[in-house]
């Protein structure tokens, strides 16, 4: 394969500051240190203040913004399944405690729970929902299955979990059983040849997944501040429409074996109820919807309801513009006391990022634009630490944000992935041509070669982590993270076997792709806030536009009714002509050297993608303003491009709603155009 990309990479004198100033041993430290102690939301002040202060001895101007929000803690659970004859099996609802990994033992190490879940009791016959999306339970309902009150046992995977007991509480169950399942994890003994956790890389049997059930695509952020900021004095909204009010919990599939085996031959087995991802790979279970089975499940969830702070930590420097703010974000909080991957891979390149920062200010250098570090509290529950913060300061950021670069897996495997705005694709790419990727044992490739070969294209930002608050109000993000491939095992996800020992051992030894992560990042917010010419493209919005387009087209053709989308093509027309003078007009700046003009520019490139943001937000979810793209509503983490106008279609089958989003979201690219042409 023969590449059009310079190696080595060929780097100006700051470049390789920053880049040399990279150290993986350190980054190993810093990962140790966050991976040894409680950083649940609202417990990691101390982590919080020692972030500051490592960002602060860097030459930043380091600060704890505080908010006051509604979360809720474990205090005890308990599940039991009965067996038609009457007989009992009590799951642990534990992860095993290993020898080899010291944090998975530690006393005060978090329950599996699941975050904002409901305290409640719930004994009744129990259903298998499959991945327990709205078309896995209209099957159901097709299948003549009864669902009211009952328990939904649902596979993990696929849409976002807390939409899964959603799901399940709108078709009046009564609670929910969330299992790990191995076709979807990977954690099985063996998995792909690759031995189980603490013999390999592979989930070890026992992992649980934790997490947020929050309903993640209606609001993220403080479910009772919705829209506004939660300070201690704050009046608070009820909580009920974006939390479930159904108890649940995750355990691990060797103890919903049992559970999922009392159901084997009764109902429709798996294969016939024929839906995506609903058989798993379990040994000695067919996935059975288990309609008559008579085993019977019983489950306690006692939550401790708590207002409580929670703690961003800031760390500025100032640009000489400082009507133009990039801001860097990962958040510190994790469900489990390692969380080497989720979120300390980032944390700590973010600790090494300042480090390298701090040597190019040694230098004399100043960025032309702001710098905002930011190190998230309470992400795992909700974007809650990210969301109160874009919601107490967007009167400045709306003025004033460039982007929003995101990191929070920063490392789980060898393999470099991004999501970001179109106006990013362009910068995002070229920086990946100065890096070397250390590649499964290689390091004579670039990581845009390693990319390119193993990924090659851009995502679309849904959701799940916390660049949606910026993106909803129209700042331009991207999102990054290296993960593995295909035929990797999966790491273990808000498993307590996300910890140091994993990392250090299998997921990254010697920390190199942490430290090519973090190469990346630094480079990339350097252009952004220093090169003389901001590079946003909003011309790479056209192309995207004719795919979205496209597979709008693709959705409606399997539809009866038809939309008349010309007022849509036409505004992306209008958007293609202003976006190309735009780019015109910046390179006329450029060559007759007008800074005044290419400071007009700069900032028409800045503000232009506030335009896609509608005050209103789409239909039902007022939080979610960005018209081109949004979380699915029953995805929660995939995208869906055109939101408005596709999902009056996929989900009410509202044409004539859809046409007046059609009307809505070329107004909204016309506003965007318009941004560029004045
Ligand atoms: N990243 C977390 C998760 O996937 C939180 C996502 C969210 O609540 O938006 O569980
Ligand atoms: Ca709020
Ligand atoms: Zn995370
Ligand atoms: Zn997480």
């Amino acid at each position: 394969q023969v590449s059009n990309v310079t190696f080595p990479p060929v780097l100006n004198s700051d470049e390789q500051i920053l880049v040399n100033s990279f150290d993986n041993t350190s980054i190993s430290t810093w990962s140790y240190y966050y991976t040894h102690g409680d950083h649940v939301a609202g417990r990691n002040r101390s982590m919080a203040q020692w972030t500051a202060d490592r960002w602060a001895e860097n030459g930043f101007t380091s600060r704890l913004d505080e908010y006051y929000v509604y979360l809720n803690y474990p205090v005890s659970h308990s599940l039991q399944l009965t067996y038609p004859n009457g007989s009992t099996f009590t799951p642990s609802l534990t992860e095993a405690v290993l020898e080899e990994d010291e944090t998975t033992g530690y006393p005060n190490r978090i329950p599996t729970f699941h975050g904002y879940s409901f305290s409640g009791n719930a004994s009744a016959d129990y259903v298998y929902v499959g991945r327990g999306q709205q078309v896995d339970f209209d099957r159901l309902i097709a299948l003549g299955v009864e669902l009211e009150g009952k328990i939904a046992l649902a596979k993990y995977g696929g849409p976002f979990r807390g939409l899964k007991v959603k799901n399940a509480q709108e078709h009046g169950m009564i609670g929910a059983v969330l299992f790990s399942d191995p076709s979807d994890d990977g954690n099985m003994t063996i998995f792909k040849g690759v031995a189980a956790y603490p013999d390999g890389p592979a989930r070890n049997p026992t992992t649980v997944q934790r997490g947020s059930v929050q309903f993640l695509s209606i609001y993220p952020g403080d479910p009772t501040t919705p829209g506004y900021t939660s300070k201690e004095d704050s009046p608070r909204a009820a909580r009920m429409n974006s939390v479930p009010q159904i108890p649940s919990l995750p355990i691990s599939w060797v103890e919903a074996q049992p559970i999922l085996q009392a159901l084997n031959g009764y109902g429709t087995a798996g294969v016939e109820v024929n839906r995506t991802g609903w058989v798993g790979a379990i040994p000695g279970v067919n996935y059975s919807t288990g309609d008559g089975a008579g085993a019977s499940l019983s489950l306690t969830n006692v939550m401790e309801d708590a207002y409580t702070p929670i703690w961003d930590a800031v760390g500025i420097i100032n640009g000489t513009n400082q009507d133009e703010v990039i801001i860097v974000g990962n958040h510190r909080d994790a469900w489990i006391i390692g969380g080497a991957a989720d979120p300390n891979s980032g944390s700590s390149v973010l600790i090494e990022l300042s480090k390298a920062f701090g040597k190019l200010l040694e230098t004399g250098w100043k960025p032309t634009r702001t710098i905002v570090l930011c190190s998230w509290d309470a992400e795992e529950y909700g974007l809650v630490g990210s969301t109160e913060w874009m919601e107490e300061y967007i009167p400045w950021l709306k003025g004033a944000a460039v982007s929003n670069l995101n990191i929070d897996i920063a490392v789980s495997g060898p393999i470099p992935g991004l999501a970001a705005t179109p106006d990013l694709h362009t910068i995002s790419t070229e920086i990946m041509k100065k890096i070397i990727w250390p590649y499964r044992g290689t390091v004579n490739r670039t990581m845009y070669d390693v990319w390119e070969e193993e990924d090659g294209d851009i995502g679309v930002l849904g959701s799940g982590s916390d660049y949606t608050s910026f993106v909803h109000r129209g700042i331009s993000a991207v999102d990054m993270g290296a993960g593995g491939g295909p035929n990797d095992p999966i790491y273990p996800y808000h498993s307590n076997y996300d910890s140091y020992h994993w990392m250090s051992t299998f997921g990254d030894p010697g920390f190199h792709t942490h430290k090519a992560m973090g190469q990346y990042l630094s480079l990339l917010l350097y252009h952004l806030s220093s090169d003389a010419i901001l590079p946003l493209e909003p011309a790479n919005y056209g192309p995207e536009f004719d795919k979205y387009f496209e597979e709008l087209n693709t959705t409606l053709a399997s539809y009866n009714e038809t939309l008349d989308l010309s007022e849509l093509s036409a505004a992306i027309d209008t958007f293609k002509e202003y976006a190309s003078q735009f780019n015109g007009l910046r390179a006329f700046a450029v060559s007759t050297n007008n800074t005044e003009l290419l400071n007009v520019q700069n900032h028409k490139a800045r503000d232009f993608s506030r335009g896609f943001a509608s005050q209103g937000g789409l239909p039902g979810r007022e939080f979610f303003q960005h018209l081109i793209f949004a979380p699915g509503l029953d995805t929660g983490y995939a995208p869906v491009t055109f939101p408005g106008i596709t999902e009056s279609v996929t989900f009410e089958g509202n044409f004539t709603l859809a046409q007046e989003w059609v009307g809505k979201t070329a107004q909204a690219i016309l506003v965007a155009a318009n941004i560029l042409k004045t």
